[in-house]
């Protein structure tokens, strides 16, 4: 029997900053259940509601404990060039032999994951990583101001920091070896600045004794982002406002979407079938089954990451620090830094890989020497990742009433509200936007 864990009173007065136009009787009479509540869940239960949709919010756990709750933070408006870019496959096999990589493989998970894989490594052209490169700015392009207008007013507001965001290279050669992702964000219209030496010791003094990891250190800083200082608090927060709003948030497990003549008519959720007009698919990595289920072979795939966190300590880095040659970034969040990225292949299944936590904590003390900490926290986190690296949103062809969301791989944070206001005006049928690169119907036919 699913449970409310959060209900409060269905108040018909709904907060509309963003000065949306509060749907009337036809939409409050529409049910949509979202299901799953990470930061895409919450973000579109939050605009629906918003809307005037009646909406229920379903997670098996609390809102914003998966991949959610122990991502690095980042509002990652530069994040758009995908992982399969047209360097990757000489660089793999070397970063595979060494232990200082940022690239690991979890042997035991790999051969279910290739075919997989193989599909993936595909995309690393020229021409793939421009396209892909094109849909991902649309998606997070100004991602500040879309965590704004979904967090202004609301107790999530106190986690958005604004910042730079900093790419910390060891020397002038690495800042040069990585000119066609840094030519891409030029060509995107993204400025940055360039430091190094005192200058770069002064603007970010954790830096100053470096020296063990980065023979000549150089940053490129992105100014005008942000970073949230605890994500799965923030997202939580965002689930009690939407509860605030009169929608309602259930703890149970989805197992099916229930259709009939072509069109979704429910949910069934720990035994029993919730009615329901529409249904939103934003389960994430775990996404793959219901859509299956729904006529789409969505090729999502788990991209495992990790998080250190260190806390108590006696000094933070200002800003996100980007490590480019580790792949993962130091954030100082509320209590601890936390240092999260990284990634190993190798599936859902099993726990925790060693050696990526031990190279997190290795390349810490050994670039920071004088950071101390009193106690330290693990975490490993799964990141949707799709084939093509876009994410699926939008609505399924032949199943009326149900739309996806997932897929957000290493960006999710940042476009989870612009996913969720794109997800709301579809379903309120209030966009003339060309969504068409992010449609759920081209694996429709896998
Ligand atoms: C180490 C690491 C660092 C990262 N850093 C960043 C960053 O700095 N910036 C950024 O933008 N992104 C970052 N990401 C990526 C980002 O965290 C993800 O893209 C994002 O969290 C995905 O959100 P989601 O809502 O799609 O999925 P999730 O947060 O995983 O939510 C899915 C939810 O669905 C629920 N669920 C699953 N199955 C069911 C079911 N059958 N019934 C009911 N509920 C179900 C789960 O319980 C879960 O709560 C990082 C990821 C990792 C791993």
């Amino acid at each position: 029997m699913p449970k409310a864990v959060l209900r409060l009173s269905h108040n018909l007065h709904l907060w509309n900053p963003a000065g949306y136009n509060v749907g009337g009787e036809e939409l409050m009479s529409k049910h949509v259940i979202v299901i799953g509540a990470g930061i895409v869940g919450v973000s579109t239960a939050v605009y629906l509601r918003r809307a005037g949709f009646n909406v229920t919010l379903l997670d098996k756990q609390e809102p914003g404990e998966g991949t959610s709750y122990g991502n690095a933070g980042v509002i990652a408006s530069p994040g758009i060039t995908p992982v399969t870019h047209p360097r990757l496959p000489l660089q793999a096999p070397g970063m595979l032999l060494n232990k200082d990589s940022p690239l690991f493989l979890r042997w035991r998970g790999v051969p279910r994951m290739l075919p997989w894989l193989t599909r993936y490594m595909k995309h690393c052209t020229q021409a793939h990583t421009l396209r892909i490169t094109q849909a991902l700015y649309d998606l997070v392009n100004d991602s500040y101001r879309e965590h704004e207008a979904i967090a202004r007013g609301t107790l999530a507001e106190r986690h958005l920091c604004p910042s730079d965001y900093v790419f910390v290279y060891p020397n002038r050669a690495a800042v040069a070896a990585d000119a066609f992702s840094l030519d891409l964000h030029r060509e995107y219209g993204f400025r940055w600045r360039e430091r190094e030496g005192a200058e770069l010791s002064e603007y970010e003094p954790m830096l100053a004794d470096s020296g063990q990891t980065f023979s000549s250190p150089v940053s490129v800083s992105f100014e005008g982002h942000g970073y949230i200082s605890d994500p799965g608090e923030y997202v939580k927060d965002l689930a009690r406002h939407f509860a605030e709003q009169g929608g309602e948030v259930m703890r149970a497990e989805a197992s099916e979407v229930v259709s009939e003549g072509g069109r979704v008519v429910g949910v069934r959720a720990g035994g029993e079938v919730m009615k329901c007009d529409v249904a939103v698919l934003s389960c994430g990595v775990w996404s793959g089954g219901l859509a299956r289920a729904a006529g789409v072979k969505a090729p999502v795939e788990t991209e495992r990451g990790y998080h250190l966190e260190l806390w108590g300590t006696n000094t933070a880095p200002r800003f996100p620090l980007m490590l480019t040659p580790y792949k993962f970034v130091l954030t100082p969040m509320r209590g601890r830094v936390r240092c999260a990225g990284l990634v190993e292949f190798g599936g859902l299944g099993g726990g925790p890989s060693r050696a990526p936590l031990a190279l997190l904590e290795r390349v810490v003390r050994r670039t920071f020497p004088d950071l101390r900490w009193e106690r330290k926290t693990e975490w490993l986190g799964h990141r949707p990742a799709v084939t093509d690296s876009i994410p699926l949103i939008g609505g399924v062809s032949g199943l009326e009433g149900m739309y996806f969301g997932f897929g957000h791989h290493h960006i999710g944070l940042t476009s989870g509200p612009r996913t969720g206001r794109w997800l709301s005006e579809m379903i309120g049928g209030r966009t003339n936007m060309d969504l068409g690169a992010y449609s759920p119907m081209r694996f429709a036919k896998n």
